[in-house]
């Protein structure tokens, strides 16, 4: 996964002829961190559990990124994200640097009290690295309010009241009006500019989805409200369809008490890894890596494809939808929405005032829309895709950055 992400650093970074010395020093993390969380399990059994913590880049600000708590979660995993997590939060402008984590576990199979000793556990032997100023971790796959609430406390043992160690808190305990449906927002809003720029409106458009967790869920919502029709979805149990357009309220309701779209009665069900191949104007990826891949490339319908997920289309992918002329936002534009409200609920913890979710849905919705118009700029002047653009915007800008901090011998241009 981590050379998918220095794939597409290397063709950005070829885009700017940048030097193979700021190469290296830009794709290399700051810092690695693996700890091994032992914990008595429920039946009394000792358990050993792997967590990571990869701090890719702090030139633009404290470094930022999501916990990911699942099987495949290893130093690879967290190495790839905290890269693209630099790359997300210059894309979007906010004063961080990336980072990612996790655990090594499988939250399907644990109690609330293990994952509660897990999480705490990763915080005391994390606590050095992570901070309001330094690291500021967040919810991912598998991780919610709750657990950011929980890192919270346990931090705030070591260093005192701090609720800006972490984002993605409960509302109730310091977090932000909006931050729970910002990544889904991001995402509706960027689908509005790229939907402006194909001659298409909400209401021409059919559309799949991908996951039905944070983003997902809350993508296809307010994708739903502007006219759209949301006809499949598939998550990790099954897929749902509905030609006419899936009652995502409803949906919702469903998902509530069963924890997947399968056996919802408002539609057809269809096996998941179908919805990537639907036959619809727009495909949401909005669940794991990987997801359109050499594979299934070839059989993607979607002519608009918005990347809710991580790094859902491999590098071969990325190329054969980009040749045909698929309009593909990539991720760390796509998904920003979530790091934004992120940088909105650090601000107003360290100013101990709240907004109003008028307030954070006007200024993300204006980020995401300056941001989207950024990397447009980069793209149409360099005749690239919107992901080269948006990783040699955030490449320049995390460079610029870093030589401006330092003492450099040659005038880079970039
Ligand atoms: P989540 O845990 O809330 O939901 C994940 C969803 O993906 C679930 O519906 C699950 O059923 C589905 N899923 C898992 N495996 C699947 C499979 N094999 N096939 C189909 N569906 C599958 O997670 P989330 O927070 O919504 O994150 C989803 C993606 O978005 C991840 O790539 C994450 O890194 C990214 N992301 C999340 C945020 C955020 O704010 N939560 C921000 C930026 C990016």
């Amino acid at each position: 996964m981590l050379e998918d992400a220095k794939y597409y650093f290397q063709k950005a970074a070829d885009v700017l002829d940048l030097p193979d010395r700021i190469r290296e020093i830009l794709i290399t993390p700051i810092r690695v961190v693996k700890v091994d969380l032992v914990f008595d399990d429920d039946d009394g059994k000792l358990q050993h559990f792997l967590g990571f913590r990869v701090q890719h880049n702090k030139a633009r600000g404290p470094m930022k990124g999501g916990l990911r708590y699942h099987p495949d979660m290893d130093e690879d995993h967290a190495a790839a994200l905290a890269n693209l997590m630099t790359w997300k939060t210059a894309v979007v402008d906010v004063p961080f640097g990336g980072a990612k984590g996790g655990i090594n576990c499988d939250p399907g199979k644990m109690s609330d009290r293990e994952l509660n000793v897990v999480t705490r556990k990763f915080v005391e032997q994390t606590k050095e690295v992570i901070g309001p100023t330094t690291d500021i971790p967040a919810p991912d796959v598998n991780t919610n309010a709750r657990v950011m609430g929980w890192i919270m406390d346990e931090y705030s043992k070591y260093a005192g009241f701090s609720p800006a160690v972490v984002t993605g808190k409960p509302l109730h305990l310091f977090g932000s009006e909006g931050r729970d449906e910002a990544t889904g927002r991001g995402v509706m809003v960027v689908l509005d500019e790229a939907l402006k720029d194909r001659g298409k409106s909400w209401q021409d458009i059919r559309v799949a989805v991908q996951g039905f967790g944070n983003v997902g869920a809350n993508a296809a919502r307010l994708i739903a409200e502007q006219g759209a029709k949301i006809v499949a979805i598939g998550d990790h149990m099954g897929g749902v369809s509905n030609e006419d357009g899936l009652d995502i309220n409803a949906l919702n309701d469903w998902v509530r008490e069963h924890h997947t779209v399968k056996g919802f009665n408002g539609g057809k069900p269809f096996n998941s890894q179908e919805v990537i191949t639907w036959d619809v104007d727009v495909l949401i990826p909005a669940a794991l890596e990987g997801a359109i891949n050499p594979d299934n490339v070839n059989e993607v319908k979607a002519d608009i494809i918005v990347e809710g997920a991580n790094a859902p289309t491999s590098p071969e992918a990325h190329e054969a939808l980009v040749s045909r002329g698929v309009l593909v936002v990539p991720d760390i534009l796509a998904n920003a929405g979530g790091v934004t409200v992120s940088y909105f609920e650090w601000v107003q913890n360290i100013q101990q005032f709240s907004w109003k979710k008028e307030r954070v849905d006007r200024e993300l919705t204006d980020k995401m829309r300056k941001a989207y118009a950024a990397v447009k700029e980069v793209a149409l002047e360099n005749s690239i895709d919107l992901r080269t653009a948006a990783f040699v915007l955030a490449i320049r800008r995390v460079s610029e950055a870093a030589m401006s901090r330092t003492y450099v011998e040659e005038d880079i241009q970039l």
